[in-house]
């Protein structure tokens, strides 16, 4: 495996690598995904909704609903309530042939794409390892990277192209001194979010409806049934307004106990 060539290294199997790493591999590419977890692994910091349109690309890869979605209810839309001033539900309408929406476990979703590329014998996947640097010619052009499995073990891998889906503070971009297009700092949220059990889904018009309250104050809370009987529940608020002398858990308790109200209701 050593020193093959592949057409593409993908670093990072998450929503990005991984649904990438299925459309190169039905074009028949050599593809060699790497991924520094396992899967299922660590919890990834996201409590998602997802909308018709991301099924769609979901279906476009190949992976069925059953299995991103295995229990989960259909949600009809978001009730979103203003403080006291008002309510509105608004409905997801029939985008692509779904009419509904769900609130996703990530380690479900993140699964079923990574298991999906099982599919394609041109896709080489390997996890445990760790992309630490990329390989340049003297150019300059990027010719493969190098890293580190768990065990301690280095090793390089080359390609025609090297694809960073490695998130938010990515190595490929970082070494490879991507520019910057875009950055939106101005609307910065500070966002807790624990999954809890027992939470009944809230019901109104004869639907089920994902909750979001605002506190037209900074702050506010949003409900997400998911999968396996948890319901994700997320506090957030204005970063500039995030403030937890006792700490996190108090802080988010206490955010979510300011929204009672809207629950019991
Ligand atoms: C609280 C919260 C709520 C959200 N809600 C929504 C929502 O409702 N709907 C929605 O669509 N999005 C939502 N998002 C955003 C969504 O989570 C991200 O856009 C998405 O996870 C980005 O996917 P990605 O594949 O680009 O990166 P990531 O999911 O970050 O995956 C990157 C992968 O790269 C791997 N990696 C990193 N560095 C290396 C390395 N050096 N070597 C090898 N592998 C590496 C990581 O282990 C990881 O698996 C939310 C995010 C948060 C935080």
């Amino acid at each position: 495996m050593k020193d093959k060539v592949y057409d593409v290294i993908i670093v990072g199997a998450r929503i990005a690598g991984a649904s990438l790493a299925a459309r190169l591999g039905a074009a028949g590419l050599q593809v060699l995904i790497l991924e520094k977890d396992t899967f299922p692994g660590r919890t990834v910091v996201s409590c998602p909704l997802l909308l018709s349109s991301g099924m769609q690309l979901l279906d476009e890869i190949g992976i069925d609903e059953s299995l991103y979605a295995p229990d989960n209810k259909r949600f009809a839309g978001v009730a979103l309530e203003m403080s006291e001033y008002f309510r509105t539900f608004v409905e997801i309408p029939d985008v692509y042939g779904r009419h509904y929406l769900y609130g996703i476990d990530r380690q479900v979703l993140d699964q079923a794409l990574w298991k999906n590329l099982d599919r394609f014998p041109n896709v080489t996947q390997l996890k445990n390892f760790s992309v630490s640097a990329l390989q340049m010619d003297k150019d300059g052009k990027v010719t493969g990277v190098t890293g580190m499995f768990k065990g301690g073990e280095s090793q390089s891998f080359s390609a025609d192209a090297v694809i960073g889906a490695d998130g938010r503070h990515s190595v490929v971009a970082r070494k490879a001194q991507a520019a910057v297009t875009e950055e939106i700092t101005k609307y910065n949220t500070a966002v807790y979010y624990a999954y809890w059990e027992g939470v009944e889904p809230y019901q109104a018009q004869g639907k089920e409806w994902i909750q979001i309250h605002s506190g037209c104050n900074g702050f506010s809370a949003v409900v997400i049934p998911a999968s396996n009987g948890l319901t994700g529940v997320l506090a957030q608020c204005r970063h500039d307004y995030f403030n937890a002398p006792a700490g996190v858990d108090e802080w988010y308790h206490h955010t979510i106990r300011s929204f009672q109200e809207c629950f019991n209701d």
